[in-house]
């Protein structure tokens, strides 16, 4: 009866539901296909799919799985189901809700849907609800139950880097009223793309507007995946990925188990995240650097900024702020050299180092999903990046134990931001210094496939090389950044060295397999690189990835020399409920750069949480963060 079928209402989640690669529709199709329908009637013991509604059922997940235990590859999906919808069946059709129950890892019951709109509804909706008030044209605001003395003029926040945290920190303060000044180094995408084609084609580096630097951050020409170690369903990384379909991306993010954009895709998403901006009203300018913090009795009232691009009207200029947020990323080493000229806490941190390996695209697929290979128009799929099928990746991990006089007791190393179908690019933002990491388009169609192999580092290794202090890690970083440069002879030709040769120590020194990397390349033996606990971290470890995915080590395998920029190596220690420096007033060190992300969507949702803080310390608005 209706009676007992309430109690069985709200949202189920379904689990592992399979369907075979020869009868799923394909990428792009979101909705629930018929074979997905009839894998749900057999989950809920129904006899009929097709009596089912549809628009009961929402895909939340789709992955691929070839793995060989499998007995044929197949597409997995996560579904909810809304009991709600599906009360219009004929109530003698209703038995199998009542037999529903929770199975660990099969089916879930959630009684309420959480509802998680873009960032633009997200505000839209706060404002309504929350005790609030526009501040209108002169920027008079004020809140009907606030006690506060509320300011009667628009505040005004320099936002310093247009990399994910801080395109998502203007985005909410500008949403909120905000009288926000976008502030970045960089150019806009359209010469940011020239900038970098001239590097990649003529080898000339623009120091200010580069793979690092420039609108977008340094995720704009990089691999453009979108996945996180922070919780994959939580609200605040679907509100970012929703965000990001509003401005451009493919739906297929919010369900893809490992979503990616790629560069072609991140540009004209970036272009109008940008119009939107303006259109709320922001003051962006690129080609601008901030010099330094305008401080007043320990509180920022503002920032110096100069022309970095060279053609500007102006040599440098003072902009007064009541609030700055800092979201410059990790390479902007000279940024945490002017903080400490204002005391600032900086604390060295734990991040990675270590070498890109390059295998060709295909003995990836071999390894991963040769069991398709069997079908024969699939493999050809596969290769061009069209198909059904996601070009094979892999992720892998290994703990090492440290050996005599290794200074750490315990590493790990991991394979880092796995690029399937890309190619290796040059990083390095000072000609002296050479550091590099992957990128691809959206289609992953190119025959390499790289990743970074990366060993973990702590501030013991940074003064075991003699460097002490709070930025001790970025004089490591250059270090080893200085020793590649070295190696290869300079003008950004990378040192590098066949996976077999690196593992018998031996310089390679006839047949380099071809590499993506358009600078050059020059054989080496990477082992002069590292300490030497770090080289027997990567050999032993690189050991153990050929056990799981046989043919790693291989002599089509290219080691390049040296990834450095895993992650920050400083911290800038922070309220964690204000997001306010805690040695700086009216500073907000957010992002990749500040410690507090590692990778685009991290990075969005800390820009975010941090522009909801700030908002509140404004008085904007009184809700939740
Ligand atoms: P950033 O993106 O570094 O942005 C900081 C911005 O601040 C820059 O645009 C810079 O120009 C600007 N800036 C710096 N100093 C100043 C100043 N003094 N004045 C004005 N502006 C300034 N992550 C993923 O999750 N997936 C990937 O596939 C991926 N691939 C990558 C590929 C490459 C080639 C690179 C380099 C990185 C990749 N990453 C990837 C990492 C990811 O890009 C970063 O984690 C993320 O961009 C960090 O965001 P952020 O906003 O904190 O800083």
């Amino acid at each position: 009866t209706q009676t007992e079928i309430d109690k069985f209402k709200g949202f189920w989640r379904l689990f592992k539901l399979g369907v075979p690669i020869d009868r799923d529709p394909g990428k792009d199709f979101l909705d629930i296909s018929d074979a997905l329908l009839q894998e749900v009637a057999k989950v809920l013991e129904f006899p009929v799919a097709s009596m089912l509604p549809p628009e009961a059922f929402t895909v939340l997940r789709k992955s691929f799985d070839a793995r060989k235990s499998q007995k044929e590859p197949k597409f997995v999906y996560t579904v909810e189901m809304d009991v709600d919808k599906l009360l219009n069946l004929e109530p003698r059709t209703w038995d199998f809700i009542s037999r529903l129950e929770p199975k660990i890892g099969l089916i879930e019951h959630t009684p309420h849907e959480k509802i998680v709109g873009d960032l633009v509804n997200v505000i839209q909706d706060k404002k309504k609800t929350d005790q609030y008030t526009l501040p209108d044209q002169n920027g008079h605001s004020g809140s009907p139950n606030s006690s506060n003395s509320r300011s009667t003029k628009k505040s005004k926040v320099a936002i310093v880097g247009s990399g994910p945290a801080g395109l998502f920190a203007c985005l909410v303060l500008a949403e909120f009223g905000v009288d926000v000044t976008l502030i970045e180094r960089g150019q806009a995408v359209e010469k940011r793309g020239r900038d970098i084609g001239a590097l990649v084609v003529r080898r000339i580096l623009q120091t200010e507007s580069n793979f690092c630097f420039g609108e977008g951050g340094a995720g704009t020409w990089s691999d453009g995946k979108l996945v996180t170690r922070i919780g994959r369903n939580s609200g605040s990384v679907l509100s970012v990925m929703k965000t990001l379909v509003r401005f451009g991306a493919p739906e297929s993010i919010l369900v893809d188990g490992k979503p990616h954009l790629g560069t072609d895709r991140l540009i004209p998403l970036l272009r109008n995240f940008r119009q939107h901006l303006q259109d709320l009203g922001v003051n962006i300018r690129f080609g601008t650097r901030v010099d330094d913090l305008i401080v007043e009795n320990g509180d920022v009232v503002g920032v110096n900024v100069s022309d970095s691009s060279g053609r500007l009207q102006f040599s440098s200029e003072k902009l007064g702020f009541d609030a700055v947020v800092l979201a410059v990323g990790h390479s902007a080493r000279d940024v945490y050299q002017m903080l400490l000229s204002h005391n600032t806490e900086l604390v060295p941190k734990d991040f990675a180092i270590g070498l890109r390996v390059e295998h060709p695209q295909e003995l990836i697929n071999m390894i991963q999903v040769g069991n398709v290979y069997q079908y024969s128009k699939l493999a050809n799929e596969v290769r061009s990046g069209r198909g059904k099928i996601p070009v094979a990746d892999y992720k892998v991990v290994q703990y090492v134990k440290g050996q005599e006089n290794d200074v750490s007791q315990q590493r790990s190393c991991y394979s880092f931001c796995m690029c399937p179908g890309g190619q290796v690019v040059v990083t390095s933002i000072d000609p002296s210094e050479l550091c590099i990491n992957g990128m691809s388009f959206s289609r992953r169609a190119s025959k390499w496939a790289n990743a970074a192999l990366a060993v973990t580092v702590s501030p013991n290794d940074f003064n075991a090389l003699g460097f002490h202090g709070p930025l001790s890690g970025v004089q490591f970083q250059r270090e080893f950044e200085q020793r590649a440069a070295k190696m290869g002879g300079g003008n950004f030709v990378v040192p590098v060295q066949i996976v077999k040769d690196f593992m018998d120590n031996k310089l390679s020194e006839t047949n380099l397999p071809s590499s993506s990397y358009r600078l050059g390349v020059k054989a080496a033996n990477l082992h002069d690189l590292f300490p030497v606990h770090i080289t027997d971290a990567l050999q032993n470890s690189i050991m153990a990835f050929d056990q799981e995915l046989p043919g790693f080590i291989s002599s089509d395998a290219l080691l390049h020399g040296v990834e450095t920029r895993t992650s920050s190596p400083v911290q800038i220690p922070r309220n964690p409920d204000t997001f306010e420096s805690t040695s700086l007033r009216g500073l907000y060190p957010v992002g990749e750069g500040a410690g507090y992300a590692g990778g685009i969507v991290s990075a969005a949702v800390d820009g975010m949480y941090a522009g909801f803080a700030l908002a509140k310390r404004l008085d904007l608005y009184e809700g939740d963060i």
